[in-house]
């Protein structure tokens, strides 16, 4: 067991003041653990114990923790007094604009927001008065971030979820009280590489935009099968709704950019955060022109209020130039150096997992990682629910978490690799990795026996 009695006591502190200790439910999950540093691939908690990181923070940490040149970037804005200063535009923001916007095809304008939740919001209420229609389709096993619309079936247990629905939606299920039931009518919930369910509720219900993840990473890695993004596409211009991709996670880890353009597939709208400013609290929305006018529009009832005290920061503008111009750089060779790490650990994975004497799927989208102890690729949460299996996961993540490797310790939650990555670092990985197999399939066998 590894030590964790000054992370409990954390908790324990904590939870006098703060609704279960922690300000972030999705934090939690046994050993309830308490980080205090992380420095490239590694982290600490406040017992002292280290890990290799593969949880990146849910996400942002695609250059490792505390890069260098972030670090540099927030410091020299400190140092110089650059400050938030609430009135006027700041030339900052209008740098990282003009970076993204000239990188990045599908985005004509962008606007800052602070979290990826908020982005989503407004990309929902954008999008509603754009088309002036109010329904909106989300994906059963996407996460869209907190707010009313999106807040529903992320992780739904079998039991809830029901039969496999075709040409149809599913009921809307909230991860979260106090979402009005009138609310919930405005929502559609389909299946993920399902396009004949999203044409059934354009058929019914006056379809504003439609919101997903490009791949579902919230739930692993869950691919879109062959020309499902052009499928939503087409049926976007047919039944006139906003296309938005969300790509919070999948964002600038498939390249600079999003899986937009692996895909080949432009949104009308979408959504980074996480990576994007290396953990710094940004979120970008963007998209076409005409879409984006709607934030400055001057005919009176028209206009989408863009507003927050915090909106582009100088920090987080000046986290997010440096992490986005290390991405650019040629000779730093990012993305080739992540691939070749990633491929360490696939096949590394490949290898060593079959050993569990189960089935085994690993996929992969550029440095994030799905394991499902299935026979198959996932193609929806459904087929998850199906067919992995949810308890040898969290068995195999307690094992690692206890090796000081940290995969997230709940179920199905994704794998990411860094910048900061070393082949070093894999091999020390796969190492526990093979450890924590051979004491599971021992233990198997045991209780088999
Ligand atoms: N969209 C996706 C795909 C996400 O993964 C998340 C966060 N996990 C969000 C939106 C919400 O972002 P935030 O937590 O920054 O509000």
């Amino acid at each position: 067991m590894i030590r964790s009695s000054r992370s409990q006591e954390v908790f324990e502190r904590n939870r006098e003041f703060i609704p279960g200790g922690v300000s972030s439910l999705n934090r939690v999950a046994p050993p309830r653990l308490s980080f205090a540093r992380g420095k490239g691939s590694r982290m600490w908690d406040v017992d002292g114990n280290e890990y290799i990181d593969y949880h990146a923070a849910f996400g942002p940490h695609l250059l490792g923790y505390a890069c260098d040149e972030v670090v540099a970037a927030v410091r020299r804005v400190l140092d110089e007094g650059v400050e938030l200063f609430g009135s006027g535009a700041t030339e900052l923001e209008g740098e990282l604009a003009a970076l993204l916007c000239r990188n990045i095809p599908e985005l004509d304008r962008v606007v800052f927001l602070n979290s990826g939740s908020e982005a989503t919001a407004q990309a929902l209420r954008v999008a509603r008065a754009y088309t002036g229609k109010d329904h909106v389709i989300v994906m059963q096993g996407g996460y869209n971030g907190w707010h009313n619309d999106v807040a529903c079936n992320v992780m739904t247990p079998l039991a809830d979820v029901g039969p496999r629905r075709a040409r149809d939606e599913y009921p809307v299920l909230p991860i979260s009280a106090g979402i009005p039931l009138e609310h919930r009518s405005l929502i559609h919930v389909v299946n993920y590489n399902d396009l004949e369910s999203v044409e059934a509720v354009c058929r019914r219900y006056p379809v504003g935009a439609l919101i997903t993840e490009p791949v579902l990473q919230n739930i692993g890695v869950v691919k879109p099968q062959p020309g499902y993004l052009a499928g939503l596409r087409a049926l976007s211009r047919e039944h006139g709704f906003t296309l938005v991709f969300d790509e919070v996670k999948t964002g600038f880890r498939n390249g600079f950019g999003g899986y937009a353009t692996v895909s080949g597939i432009t949104p009308d709208l979408v959504v980074y955060g996480k990576a994007v400013a290396s953990g710094y609290p940004l979120a970008v929305l963007g998209g076409r022109a005409d879409i984006m006018g709607l934030f400055e529009e001057r005919t009176p009832g028209k206009r989408v209020l863009l507003a927050g005290t915090y909106n582009a920061h100088p920090i987080v503008m000046a986290a997010a130039l440096a992490t986005l111009r290390l991405l650019l750089d040629p000779d730093r060779a990012i993305y080739a150096q992540l691939e070749a790490r990633s491929q360490q650990l696939e096949s590394g994975l490949r290898l060593l997992l079959p050993e569990l004497g189960r089935p085994v799927t690993v996929t992969r989208s550029a440095s994030a990682f799905g394991v499902y102890f299935m026979d198959h690729e996932p193609r929806d949460w459904h087929d998850i629910l199906e067919h992995h299996d949810m308890a040898l996961d969290e068995a195999l993540r307690a094992r690692l978490v206890e090796k000081g490797i940290y995969w997230f310790p709940l179920a199905t939650k994704q794998v990411s690799i860094s910048a900061a990555h070393s082949t070093a670092d894999i091999e020390i990985t796969l190492e526990q990795v093979r450890a924590a197999v051979g004491e599971l399939a021992r233990e198997r066998q045991t209780v088999a026996g």
